[in-house]
């Protein structure tokens, strides 16, 4: 489902402020916090400040959002060291890989070794 805003979306909360997280990067189209369930020494979450479930809603009218939000997390990445070493950044799309919030987000995983293909 698509929209501005969903008012039962946990991450449209976190986006408006309504439900707290430690905000990393916040503009008018993007917003990215730490994962409360971190799986690596940095995972930050960057979301989209307009509800999308997931990256198979994504049209080319969303051009503008994605660059942001992939500068952004190239940003953050840079700005914590992460670059040399290298990182992951993935959005899981639909429950069989593994997406459990239904709005659309990409996790910034950095800091370890990570195995491919994962699991
Ligand atoms: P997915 O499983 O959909 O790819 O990723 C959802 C992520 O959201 C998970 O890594 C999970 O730990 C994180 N998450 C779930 N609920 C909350 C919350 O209330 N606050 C924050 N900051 N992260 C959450
Ligand atoms: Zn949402």
């Amino acid at each position: 489902m698509t929209g501005v805003i969903q008012p039962d979306c946990l991450f449209c909360r976190i986006a408006s402020g309504e439900i707290p997280a430690k905000l990393v990067h916040d503009d008018d189209l993007v917003v990215a916090f730490n994962d409360i369930n971190a799986r690596a020494p940095t995972h930050i979450l960057l979301i989209p400040r307009e509800h999308l479930t997931s990256a198979a809603d994504l049209t080319e009218d969303h051009a503008p959002m994605l660059g942001r939000l992939f500068a952004v997390a190239a940003g953050i990445a840079r700005d914590r060291g992460l670059a040399d070493q290298g990182y992951r950044l993935v959005s899981n799309v639909g429950r069989a890989a593994g997406q459990s919030v239904d709005h659309l987000h990409w996790h910034l995983m950095g800091g370890r070794t990570f195995t491919w293909p994962p699991g």
